[in-house]
């Protein structure tokens, strides 16, 4: 859907707007379309007026956090685009409700540098997020994580604003976090409260630092990519396989479609080649997705399914 007249949705509010903003820049992938409007909210109240705004006018809202798991279609996406990247969605509030126990994360702050952070105060409970790019609101919607553990197993509260423009507060007890997944229900992350632990900052930089070396000699994490392209899936007795395996196994490392091209180093990693003669398109990452899986389900009679979240018009926010 085009947005109308865009200007009536946030004039009023202390917002910065742009109109037809391209995403490309904003997504690790570094392609994809633009959006019809991309707004960053200087507070939570803008913010809240932005979505009731948005719902009562049946206008799309997409929240973009660093966009490491985000692939915008080549014509982009519809409605608005919200980007938490001002001073108060940024924020990190140590010792929060004065225990040295608890943290509150905005829902734009960058979990590597909260991992950094975190470390250098001698805080422990996050370090399995070394290496993964994230927003904290991104990786919460996600339970981004590893074999180290996963950002789900430290939270105890989450605060989502819903697209009602209400604020609720989800307690542990109320979330299941699950492989890539929770029962997390629509809306913004405006932020969560994180349990650590106070430990010897040696030791936490130290963790930090080998968690951080096992994810880099293992996984391509310079390329044009956006991790994993699929879950690894469940099979009969409830185990799951290795995606990136089924797809090294179906022979496919290295097959390109256009500028994209699945890793040599590992199967489950598609990178996007800037080099390439061609302009980079969504598409190409879509035909390539589409062959793996084509593929994988002839070799292996398993239907893989995508992590990545993919972003295209019409389709809902
Ligand atoms: C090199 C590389 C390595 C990676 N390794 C890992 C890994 O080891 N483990 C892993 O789990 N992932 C990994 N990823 C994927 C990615 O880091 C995670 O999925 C991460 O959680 C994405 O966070 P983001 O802020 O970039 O979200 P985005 O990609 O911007 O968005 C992802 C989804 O989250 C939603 N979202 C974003 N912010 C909010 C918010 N405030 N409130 C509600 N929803 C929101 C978006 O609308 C979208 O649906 C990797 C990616 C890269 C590029």
């Amino acid at each position: 859907m085009i947005v109308a007249s865009p200007s009536s949705l946030y004039s009023d509010l202390d917002v910065s707007a742009q109109v037809d903003a391209p995403l490309a820049a904003h997504t690790w992938f570094g392609i994809g379309g633009s959006a019809d409007l991309l707004i960053r909210p200087r507070s939570p109240e803008a913010l809240a007026t932005l979505a009731r705004r948005c719902r009562r006018d049946g206008i799309p809202l997409r929240v973009l956090g660093s966009g490491a798991n985000l692939l915008v279609d080549d014509e982009g996406v519809d409605g608005v685009v919200v980007k938490l990247d001002t001073e108060c969605f940024q924020r990190v509030d140590f010792n929060a409700e004065g225990l040295v126990e608890r943290m509150r994360v905005f829902g734009g702050a960058s979990m590597e540098k909260l991992v950094q952070e975190c470390a250098r105060r001698g805080l422990a409970g996050i370090e399995p997020m070394s290496g993964i790019p994230a927003s904290l609101g991104g990786a919460i919607r996600m339970n981004a994580g590893g074999r180290f553990g996963a950002i789900g197993d430290a939270v105890d509260a989450v605060t989502v604003l819903g697209m009602d423009g209400e604020q609720r507060v989800y307690t542990a007890a109320e979330l299941r976090f699950g492989y890539r997944e929770s029962n997390l229900p629509e809306g913004i992350v405006l932020w969560a409260s994180l349990r650590v632990a106070p430990d010897d900052p040696m030791a936490c930089r130290e963790r930090v630092k080998e968690i951080f070396a096992y994810k880099k000699s293992t996984q391509p994490m310079s390329a044009n990519s956006a991790g994993c392209m699929f879950r690894n899936p469940v099979m009969g007795d409830g185990t799951r396989v290795s995606a990136g395996k089924l797809i090294d196994q179906a022979r496919l490392k290295g097959t390109r479609v256009g500028c994209a091209f699945v890793s040599q180093e590992h199967g489950n990693f598609i990178a996007i080649d800037r080099k390439a003669d061609a302009p980079a398109r969504t598409d190409d990452l879509r035909g390539l997705v589409d062959l793996i899986k084509a593929r994988v389900l002839a070799e292996a009679n398993i239907e893989l399914q995508t992590e990545v979240v993919f972003w295209r018009r019409g389709e809902p926010a």
